[in-house]
């Protein structure tokens, strides 16, 4: 059998768990096994321990299912990769944490935190045509950063948001990355992250993520060339 050298996992999903998704764990796996996926991280949002239902399907199917979480900052929401419940404790539970604060604990727990979706749309009064792309600026002062996500599966539709947040993550020295954030099975895979070594562990994924060594991808879109974390 041939080497694989790609490793697609989609880095932000959501289900049920998050309060605000319908999306049943059983569904989104058997949705991100259709898609090709070599793995997934859920994020739900505000609570680590929301997803861990997801330790049993693990199990059952042996699909590698990793479990973040995302929180709301006040610098805008972050994802935290590599933790352990028991080291976590649901640390951060529905509140607005300080992102530098989530940044620190994450790293001391031998995880990583990388903001969500940096930017938004601004609309402009009485202009037609695309809607100006508005960096969240607040990130670029944050320390121990390992990556931003470059590529959000709602924004699959515009690349120019991409293309944007690759060049930010670029001048910042960071890694990019990409998840589909769905809430609907439907939509797992949308965007997701191409890594060059295998993914079998929470450690592999952080020690991954610390390496440059990856992409973002937005489904069905030519590979994204100028976007690649290596540095030059
Ligand atoms: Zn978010
Ligand atoms: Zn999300």
């Amino acid at each position: 059998m041939r080497k694989k050298r790609e490793f697609r996992i989609d880095l932000h999903v959501h289900s049920v768990f998050s309060g605000e998704s319908l999306a049943r764990p059983e569904d989104i796996v058997e949705a991100a096994i259709s898609k090709g996926l070599d793995g997934i991280c859920i994020t739900e949002h505000g609570s680590l321990y929301a997803s861990a239902p997801f330790e049993e399907l693990k199990r059952k199917t042996g699909f590698p299912i990793f479990r973040g979480v995302e929180l709301a900052t006040d610098a805008g929401h972050m994802l935290v990769y590599g933790v352990r419940d028991s080291d976590w404790d649901d640390w951060g539970k529905d509140i607005v944490c300080n992102a530098q604060e989530v940044i620190l604990r994450a790293r001391a727990l031998g995880g990583v935190a990388v903001p969500a979706h940096p930017c938004r749309l601004a609309e402009r009064r009485g202009y037609v045509g695309e809607p100006k792309i508005v960096l969240d600026e607040r990130i670029a002062s944050l320390r121990y950063l390992a990556a931003i996500e470059v590529c959000n599966g709602k924004h699959s539709g515009n690349p120019s948001i991409c293309e944007v947040l690759g060049r930010f993550a670029k001048s910042l020295g960071l890694g990019q990355t990409g998840g589909s954030d769905a809430h609907i099975p439907e939509d797992v895979g949308r965007s997701y992250t191409v890594f060059r070594t295998p993914i079998l562990t929470e450690e592999d994924l952080v020690k991954a993520l610390l390496s440059l060594s990856y992409y973002p991808q937005n489904e069905g879109l030519p590979h994204f060339s100028t976007s690649d974390s290596r540095p030059a």
